[in-house]
C-alpha cells in the first residue's frame, strides 16, 4: 500500500564527517534546528495538509521519515528523545510507523532494539557504491563489508530495508556501477533509490570539479547506467522507488548545481529509454511492415512516445517505418501490443527485461 510520507529533516545529525558529495542544506533546504518542538510542528503541518489531500494514502499508512542525517550515529539518549516525540502520534493512530536513513557503519544490535521499541519500521542505508575504491575516494568512511553486515542485521531484526546508491562518484565506472547493482541485489533489499552523483556547490566534489579533478556523468551516460540498474532490480523484484534527486526549490536555485546529470524527470527519461529498447526488440524480432503500431496502457503512453516524440522519430528513422503509439484503456501497465496489420503480438515488459539483462550479463561476463 502506498505510504504518506511525513518528512522531517535532521541535516547532518550524527554524521561523523561530511561526505564529498553532500550538501544537505541545498538538497533539503534550510531547516530549523532539530528539537522536539520543531519535529512536532513539522508533523502537525503535514497531518493538516493530509486532511486536504486527495491521496487515499494521506489518511492511512502515514510514516514519519527522518531524512538527511545518520540517525543511528546520534547519541542514544538523543535518538530516544527524537523518537519519543512521535510516540503520541503512533499511540493515537495518526501515524503508523517511522522511517529513518543512516550510514551502514553505525548500527548495533542494541540500537535496533531501541528503534523497534519506538515504532521504526523502515531503515534506509546510504550505500552509494559497493566498490571500496569509490567509497574511499568519496570519503564515505565505510566499506562494502559494512553494507553487507548491516543489511543482514536489519533483515534479521525484521526491518524493512532500503538502499540508496549513487552512480558516477569519483573512481566509479559503468562496470563498477553495474557491479554495485549486482551486489545490492544479493542483499535482497525491500526497495532501492538511485541518485546519480551531481556536483552541488559547497561540497568536496565541487572543489574537485573546479580543479578539473572530477567529471560527473553526462545525462546521456546516467540514463544508460540507471537503465541497466533499473532493469536488473526489476527482474529481481526489487522496487526502485526513485531515480534522481528531488527538485527542491533550494536545489534548483540558480548556481546550486554546478554540473552533472540532474533532470527533474530523470525517471521518465530512463523509462522512456527502456520503452525504446522494448519496441526496437519487437520490431527486430517480428515481420517488418511499412506501418507498425504499438498499444500501451494509458499510464505508460508518454514513456513509449518519449519527450518530444523522440522514440517515434528514432525508430521511424532506424527501421524506415511509419509508426503509431496508441493508448489502450484495456491494457494494464507492464505489457505492450505490437500490431503490424498482419499479426498482433503481446509482449510482457518483464519477459523483455529478463532477456535484455540476461544478454547484458553474458556480455559483461566475457
Ligand atoms: S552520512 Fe549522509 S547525510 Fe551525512 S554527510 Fe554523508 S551523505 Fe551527507
Amino acid at each position: 500500500m502506498k505510504q504518506y510520507i511525513i518528512p522531517v529533516f535532521i541535516p547532518y545529525s550524527g554524521c561523523p564527517h561530511r561526505c564529498i558529495f553532500c550538501n544537505q542544506k541545498k538538497i533539503a533546504g534550510e531547516v530549523e534546528g532539530v528539537n522536539i518542538e520543531t519535529i512536532r510542528k513539522t508533523v502537525d503541518t503535514w497531518i493538516s495538509l493530509s486532511a486536504i489531500s486527495h491521496q487515499p494514502s494521506a489518511f492511512k499508512n502515514r510514516q514519519v521519515a527522518f531524512y538527511g542525517g545518520s540517525f543511528t550515529a546520534i547519541p542514544l539518549e538523543k535518538q530516544e528523545e527524537i523518537l519519543s516525540s512521535i510516540s503520541h502520534y503512533l499511540k493515537n493512530g495518526v501515524v503508523d510507523s517511522i522511517r529513518l536513513s543512516t550510514r551502514p557503519d553505525s548500527i548495533s544490535a542494541g540500537n535496533l532494539a531501541l528503534l523497534k521499541r519506538y515504532g521504526v519500521k523502515t531503515i534506509e542505508l546510504g550505500v552509494q557504491s559497493m566498490d571500496n575504491r569509490v567509497l574511499s575516494l568519496s570519503e564515505r568512511g565505510h566499506s562494502s563489508d559494512d553494507v553487507g553486515n548491516t543489511a543482514s542485521l536489519l533483515k534479521a531484526h525484521k526491518f524493512e530495508v532500503g538502499i540508496q546508491i549513487m552512480p558516477g562518484l569519483p573512481g566509479d565506472t559503468f562496470e563498477s556501477s553495474i557491479n554495485t547493482a549486482d551486489e545490492v541485489i544479493k542483499l535482497k533489499p525491500d526497495f532501492v533509490r538511485i541518485y546519480p552523483a551531481v556536483v552541488i556547490k559547497d561540497t568536496g566534489l565541487a572543489d574537485l570539479y573546479q580543479k578539473g579533478a572530477f567529471k560527473p556523468l553526462t545525462l546521456y551516460d546516467a540514463i544508460g547506467v540507471c537503465k541497466i540498474m533499473l532493469m536488473k532490480f526489476e527482474t529481481n523484484n526489487i522496487p526502485v522507488i526513485r531515480i534522481g534527486l528531488q527538485p527542491t526549490p533550494s536545489l534548483i536555485e540558480k548556481g546550486t548545481i554546478l554540473d552533472g546529470p540532474f533532470h527533474p524527470a530523470l525517471r521518465q527519461l530512463v523509462e522512456s529509454e527502456i520503452a525504446y529498447d522494448l519496441m526496437k526488440y519487437i520490431i527486430v524480432n517480428n515481420i517488418k511492415r511499412d506501418r507498425v503500431s504499438f498499444l500501451t496502457s494509458p499510464t505508460e503512453l508518454s514513456n513509449f512516445i518519449g519527450q518530444k516524440r523522440v522514440n517515434i522519430k528514432r525508430l521511424e528513422s532506424e527501421f524506415a517505418v511509419s509508426m503509431d503509439i496508441i493508448a489502450d484503456n484495456e491494457l494494464k501497465p507492464g505489457g505492450v501490443i505490437f500490431d503490424n496489420s498482419f499479426e498482433k503480438v503481446y509482449i510482457k515488459r518483464k519477459d523483455f527485461l529478463k532477456k535484455y539483462t540476461g544478454y547484458h550479463n553474458a556480455l559483461t561476463d566475457n
